[in-house]
């Protein structure tokens, strides 16, 4: 794996936390997409060589409302950017680790991503990304 990439943190409301996180980081918020096959709607920020990610759920049923449902806002995932996302996931999966994605799928900004379950990383939330290419 290369650096971390980013941090994702899920929030109620993108409309009340990108005003806040501005305002925490001093700086803008850079973009904000949705990506309608994860039911969330993201917000970016520029931290140096990382990201932060805000996670607003589209839908209540959403994977990012039944969290916020079963533990609240907060830290949701950490990402690791990767180069070569087949060889990461097949190596990840020698060692044991259990992937919640068979494929990478997209991602926002720009990324394919891969999650591994968490019960094989002590409750984190990991996601690989690579840029599209
Ligand atoms: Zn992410």
């Amino acid at each position: 794996m290369q650096k971390l990439e980013h941090i994702g943190i899920a929030v109620k409301s993108l409309s009340d936390s990108i005003p806040l996180f501005e305002a925490l980081l001093n700086t803008p918020c850079y973009k904000e997409e949705t990506v309608e096959s994860e039911a969330v709607r993201t917000a970016f920020f520029a931290t140096g060589a990382q990201k932060i990610e805000l996670l607003e759920s589209t839908e209540p049923e959403g994977i990012i409302a039944k969290f916020i449902a079963k533990k609240g806002e907060g830290i949701h995932h950490i990402a690791f950017a990767v180069q070569d996302m087949e060889a990461e996931m097949k190596r990840l999966t020698g060692a044991g680790f259990v992937l919640l994605n068979e494929k990478p799928r997209p991602g926002a900004d720009n990324k394919l991503v891969c999650f591994l379950h968490p019960k094989n990383t002590n409750g984190v939330l990991i996601e690989l990304c690579a840029d599209k290419i």
